[in-house]
């Protein structure tokens, strides 16, 4: 491995002088930059790297190789839905047809596009068993916020102004509470039982004391523990029954998907990560999409643009200004495009017969991989789980091996680390989520990597604790990152040599 290739940035690598491009003739006779208005032009030029093309496309596709995705091996991140994205999606996704669209073009220049957009605005109602969606919201986070603020819109539109609590699971994730504060809302946490299920004891306490100030409760089903929350139908009672609404975190969606729907449980609002659940390839922060779907009653005040259909069914409108009681636009145009795309192709090749095989499947899987490490690996809640479970690190604790050890060890056989450190329920929070796409050979030769670091971990724990050995950067210090990111690159007026 070329150490100087690694690490290195574009503008380290660049020699005055080099050029990988060279501009096509100026077709703009007479005009010249001093007739710019003089704010607008630079005093010097812009520090940019130069390059030759050779450089520049070995220095990316060096990096590109330092990375791990899907189409590199076994992602079995808990909680984020790693899964295979289908190449049709992105062949599709690539047409012109579609990414040269222009989100202010008009109408009916692009009625294939908005069909797209239309059709999958009712399948996920279908899906779901709500009444209407949006499909705005470009994350899962940024869907929560949206969600929140409709119920906020709905308690506002009844005058009952005082209900400023959402009721939150300490098993949520970190962007629930996140997402209820920058609503201006106040988080009221609720306990797990010991079997990881939301304890009605102390809901029943809060759900008293609170009752009139509750907003909403937001669930995660199955929650951060791969259990399905079995007391829903319970929870919506006490919950419709102080006058809150029921918010249904659909990060976890991928077990359900076909099998049962958020809309029977008794949910009112709802959002899904099209990016996990409905393939796309997603981490580093994008791209997302978040649709916000609605029970009958709460469609007014959903955001816009939304696409309709006229009478007669035969040409769609983007519609903004129209409904009164909208949040109006909560981004830019319709979301990201692209990604809804992709996640309506992948709905329509799999088809509604195998749809209903994604659960199943990504259930089967994660019990599997659960029965055959449970010994090694310190099981905290037996029984059956769905799509993904947790260990609470190895089962010998003597070896002082962590989990933060244990993934870092899975990087040098080819793994992808799954999730760890959350939920924060347990100390060595080691989430497991291998998805319905992975074959039983993938599975297996993933099992027995995991044995083997059990039994690295006894014999010669040095070897684990000091791990990774063979990728580029080993540990990086977390801590010195997050407190102290640097996020800009110094320019240096030197040549190199
Ligand atoms: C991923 C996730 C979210 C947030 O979704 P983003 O698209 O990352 O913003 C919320 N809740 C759960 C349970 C998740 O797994």
């Amino acid at each position: 491995m070329n150490n100087r290739l690694y690490g290195q940035l574009i503008f380290e690598l660049s020699h005055t002088g080099r050029r990988a491009y060279s501009l096509p003739q100026n077709r703009f006779d007479g005009f010249a930059t001093e007739q710019l208005p003089k704010e607008l032009r630079r005093s010097e030029d812009a520090e940019l790297p130069e390059c030759d093309e050779m450089t520049v496309v070995r220095h990316y596709t060096n990096h590109s190789a330092n990375n791990f995705g899907v189409f590199n091996g076994f992602y079995p991140l808990g909680s984020c839905t790693m899964k295979y994205n289908p190449i049709i999606d992105e062949e599709i996704a690539a047409m012109s047809d579609f990414c040269a669209l222009h989100p202010l073009q008009p109408a009916d220049t692009c009625q294939g596009a908005l069909e797209v957009y239309y059709s999958m605005q009712s399948l996920l109602a279908e899906l779901t068993g709500l009444s209407e969606f949006t499909l705005n919201p470009c994350a899962g986070a940024h869907g929560e916020l949206t969600g929140l603020m409709v119920i906020r819109a709905y308690h506002d539109s009844r005058h009952d102004l005082q209900r400023t609590k959402v009721i939150i699971p300490d098993s949520a994730h970190g962007t629930n509470p996140a997402s209820a504060a920058v609503c201006g809302l106040q988080v009221v946490e609720v306990k797990s039982t010991s079997e990881g299920l939301v304890d009605l004891d102390d809901l029943k306490r809060i759900v008293e004391a609170e009752g009139p100030n509750v907003a909403a409760m937001m669930m995660t089903n199955p929650n951060t523990l791969g259990l399905f929350e079995k007391d829903i139908p319970e929870i919506a009672q006490m919950i419709h029954g102080c006058g809150g609404l029921m918010y249904y975190d659909g990060a976890n969606l991928n077990p359900m998907l076909g099998v049962c729907r958020p809309g029977d449980m008794g949910f009112d609002v709802m959002h899904i990560n099209l990016h996990k659940t409905f393939a796309t390839p997603h981490g580093g922060g994008g791209p997302g999409s978040g649709p916000v779907g609605v029970r009958e009653g709460l469609e007014p005040f959903l955001p816009t643009p939304r696409v309709v259909a006229d009478e007669n069914n035969t040409m769609l409108h983007v519609v903004t200004g129209e409904y009164e009681q909208t949040l109006g636009s909560i981004g830019q145009f319709f979301g990201n495009f692209a990604v809804i795309l992709r996640a309506y192709v992948y709905v329509l090749s799999l088809g509604r017969e195998h749809v209903k095989m994604v659960g199943p499947l990504a259930t089967l899987n994660a019990n599997y991989i659960k029965q055959r490490l449970k010994d090694d690996y310190k099981l905290p809640i037996k029984g059956l789980c769905k799509h993904e479970f947790v260990f609470d690190g190895l089962a010998d604790k003597s070896t002082g091996v962590t989990t933060m050890d244990v993934a870092k060890r899975l990087l040098d056989y080819g793994y992808h680390a799954p999730t760890i450190y959350f939920p924060l329920l347990f100390h060595e929070s080691l989430m497991i989520e291998p998805t319905e796409n992975e074959s039983k050979q993938t599975i297996d030769a993933f099992i027995d990597v995991m044995h083997t670091i059990a039994k690295e971990a006894h014999d010669t724990p040095d070897v684990v604790k000091s791990a990774p050995h063979n990728t580029p950067i080993g540990r990086v210090d977390d801590v010195l990152a997050a407190k102290h990111p640097v996020v800009t690159f110094k320019q240096m007026t030197h040549e190199q040599d």
